[in-house]
């Protein structure tokens, strides 16, 4: 089981969707998760459906 980013979030944090393709995510299952850094400076975390989502995800393209 992969275990990385799931101890810096925590379970306080839930998503209900995948940041890149949209599909919806099961509550309860681990997801890899992003930090990304606004303009701002305020960190926002998002979750995908899985590893490759996540790869390809883009925070820049937003
Ligand atoms: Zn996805």
């Amino acid at each position: 089981m992969p275990t990385r980013d799931r101890d810096r979030i925590g379970s306080a944090v839930q998503f209900d969707e995948c940041a890149h393709c949209g599909r919806e995510l099961e509550s309860g299952t681990w997801q890899p998760v992003r930090t990304v850094e606004g303009d701002d400076g305020v960190l926002s975390f998002h979750a995908f459906c899985d590893d490759e989502c996540r790869d390809a995800y883009d925070p820049a393209a937003d």
